[in-house]
């Protein structure tokens, strides 16, 4: 089920104060058209009538998509805590009625939840995706060093990322598909099982990227 709220946000630009919809829940199955903004990054947008310009609210979110098996809980504020291993999931979660089978994912920026729509949707799995990104930062050899990694689609041969350099700019950076299929490969029986609410990022893929050497 997808649901939103209304509230009063002000703009950080010119503090003209508007009614303006939040989004607390996007049912991508039901909402697919829902899904498509969110990935355009137009879904939890302030548009200023005063001034014209917009932002982005960065708010929690849970996004599910029966037919995938995935429910995702994005939670901004999680982003300057150092570990979310003890994270204190709101009683909304506690309320799903959750199978085994759903692919259960915290994360915490917008960047983090495409990324993982966008893993889902090629099929590939988030655990090895993020040793993967790890493999990248590491043995790269880009004139201005890539400073963060999110992957965007898939072709044949090779995985297409979006990467942002120490210049803050961001550019697509295409990567051998090989080097997934490799890694998947090497740790496929050492990585830990799927289970329950799980935060899959580089902390989670450290160890395994250690043990590739
Ligand atoms: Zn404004």
């Amino acid at each position: 089920m997808t649901s939103f709220h209304r509230e009063y946000i002000s703009c950080p630009y010119c503090l003209n104060e508007e009614e303006t919809v939040v989004w607390d829940q996007l049912d991508a199955c039901e909402d697919p058209d829902l899904k498509d903004r969110l990935l355009r990054k137009q879904l939890q947008i302030f548009d200023c009538r005063n001034c014209g310009r917009s932002h982005v609210l960065a708010r929690p979110l849970l996004y599910r998509d029966e037919n995938a098996g995935l429910i995702f809980w994005l939670d901004p504020q999680l982003q300057n805590q150092e570990t979310t291993a003890q994270v204190e999931l709101p009683e909304l979660l506690n309320q799903l009625q959750l199978s085994n089978q759903y692919k259960l994912r915290i994360v915490v920026s917008s960047n983090e939840l495409n990324e993982k729509i966008h893993i889902a949707d090629y099929n590939l799995d988030d655990r090895v995706m993020e040793i993967v990104k790890l493999a990248v930062l590491a043995w790269q050899k880009e004139e201005i060093r890539i400073v963060s990694l999110y992957f965007l689609s898939a072709e044949k041969d090779r995985l297409l990322f979006m990467a942002q350099g120490e210049d803050e700019k961001w550019y697509q950076l295409p990567v051998a598909a090989d080097l997934y299929h490799q890694i998947e490969l090497l740790l496929d029986a050492q990585i830990a099982e799927d289970k329950g609410w799980m935060r899959i990022d580089s902390a989670y893929a450290r160890p395994y990227f250690d043990k590739l050497g």
